[in-house]
């Protein structure tokens, strides 16, 4: 199973999660549920002490992501206007 390494936007915290491929990825951070996100580095690699990416752009663009996610989530009303056939 991949290892896939997560870096907090709130607090920082980074962490590494075992999944399956078919797992859902995280989205919270699991000290402060912070929003996160999913550092995509080369294999073999190891965050440690310097070197640490600078992901400042990545940041900008998550949260773009999540705003459409939420913009998605709101119901958009579809009603349609009555026809005025009627007339008087
Ligand atoms: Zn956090």
């Amino acid at each position: 199973m991949p290892t896939y390494h997560y870096l907090c936007e709130r607090c920082g915290h980074e962490f590494e999660v075992v999944q399956r491929i078919t797992d859902p990825p995280r989205k919270r951070c699991l000290k402060c549920r912070g929003p996160i996100y999913r550092v995509i580095h080369p294999v073999g690699h190891i965050l440690k002490g310097s070197g640490f990416y600078r992901t400042d752009y990545r940041t900008d663009e998550f949260k773009k992501q999540e705003k459409a996610e939420t913009a998605s989530t709101t119901p958009d009303k579809t009603e349609k206007p009555k026809k005025s056939k009627d007339k008087d």
